[in-house]
């Protein structure tokens, strides 16, 4: 059936919950809005406008500003998300858990960092006892849900972590049990999918683009048309656990020589080991600002992984051919001693007829999974 066809048949009130959402959407984009822009830009008549609007208004999604004078005497009243909606936002990394209060538009209210504690049963407790306090500490703020970023693909359907090489919890169940104990939504997602999530809702949009998060492991989160990519069970973009050398190191999944036991943080501490083996234990920031002190053998570690990372790209922008690639992590700090490298594998073979895409640092990464998670808690009232 064609599309307009569709739209013609349509019940009223499905009409009418997607003028809802369209209305919603243009006021998240464009706020502060008068009555008379929502209309001009929706192409809706004044009065379905008003309608949507009153609706809008007496369920709190909405508050309305002050009269603003305009020459020739008029006074539109302009429009805004009701910033009192707020998100709980979880981001579980294999070594720190940041528990977050973000309002409807991403502006964060508190935000607490805690070692993430290995047993997942001591991780819930953990994030529990938080959660509770920020509902205790915020009492006149209207919780939306809580949103999970997590190192690790979880099942579309049950919740469940099904893979998470770095942290080890397979078949542990987050959902439930924060569902059950605050009685809030609580919605789960990979932490790259969760910063495409934030680039489409905050930033502009783009139809395709790769979010790379490059720490312990390689994480990779696909816009392919405008809409993120799953697969079967969650599973797509799971490129950094594709195998560049069959016979390489063991990697956290099981399996031999995968992207990630070259091109991640935890690959070029291992390379600096290698050539170093007196050194004491290094953490990645120890390891670029050895770089950056002209340790020279920290700056060949640094180089090997980025040229690593070049080769790991160069199959993504071959599978894909997104307009760009937003690289997330501590290595951005570093961007030139980066970025250089990785341009310089991919331009030395591309495919005739291909696009080299840009490859962009993102900066403020924690920022970007946390954003997601508000994305991702209130899709559900936007999404057409
Ligand atoms: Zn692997």
């Amino acid at each position: 059936m064609p599309e307009t066809q569709k739209i013609d048949t349509a019940s009223p009130e499905v009409v009418r919950q997607i003028n809802r959402r369209v209305v919603l959407n243009l006021i998240r984009t464009r706020q502060p809005i008068s009555r008379a822009d929502l209309a001009r830009l929706s192409g809706m008549q004044r009065s379905t406008i008003s309608l949507i609007v009153e609706e809008l208004l007496n369920e709190k999604w909405l508050v309305e500003g002050d009269a603003v004078p305009l020459p020739r005497g008029r006074r539109p009243t302009f429009l805004r998300l009701n910033e009192n909606r707020v998100v709980i936002g979880i981001d579980l990394r294999p070594t720190e858990l940041t528990i977050a209060l973000a309002d409807i538009n991403g502006e964060f209210l508190s935000k607490d960092v805690i070692p993430t504690p290995q047993d997942p049963k001591a991780a819930l407790e953990a994030i529990k006892s938080r959660v509770e306090k920020i509902i205790s500490l915020w009492p006149r703020k209207s919780i939306q849900g809580i949103g999970l970023s997590l190192p690790g693909r979880v099942h579309p359907e049950t919740g469940t972590l099904t893979f998470a090489p770095n942290l080890k919890w397979v078949g542990e169940d987050l959902k439930a049990p924060l569902a059950a104990a605050f009685g809030l939504p609580v919605e789960l997602e990979n932490a790259a999918n969760n910063c495409v999530l934030a680039s489409l809702w905050f930033d502009q949009p783009a139809e395709n683009f790769v979010v790379l998060t490059v720490s312990e492991g390689i994480g990779c989160g696909v816009l392919v048309n405008g809409r993120l990519a799953r697969g079967v069970n969650g599973m797509a973009g799971e490129f950094g656990h594709v195998a560049l050398n069959p016979d390489g190191p063991k990697c956290g999944c099981g399996n031999d020589g995968c992207w990630e036991v070259y091109g991640s943080n935890r690959a070029a501490l291992r390379y600096y080991a290698e050539s170093n083996p007196q050194a004491a234990r290094l953490t990645f920031p120890d390891l670029l600002r050895l770089a950056d002190q002209d340790d020279t053998q920290a700056a060949a570690a640094l180089d090997k992984m980025a040229h690593h990372l070049g080769l790991g790209i160069r199959m993504i922008v071959t599978a894909l051919a997104p307009e760009k690639i937003v690289v997330i992590g501590d290595l951005t700090r570093s961007w030139s001693r980066f970025g250089q490298r990785i341009e310089a594998v991919l331009a030395a073979r591309t495919l005739p007829g291909g696009h080299t895409p840009q490859i962009l640092p993102a900066h403020q990464d924690g920022l970007a999974r946390l954003r997601g998670t508000v994305a991702l808690v209130l899709q559900r009232h936007f999404s057409a």
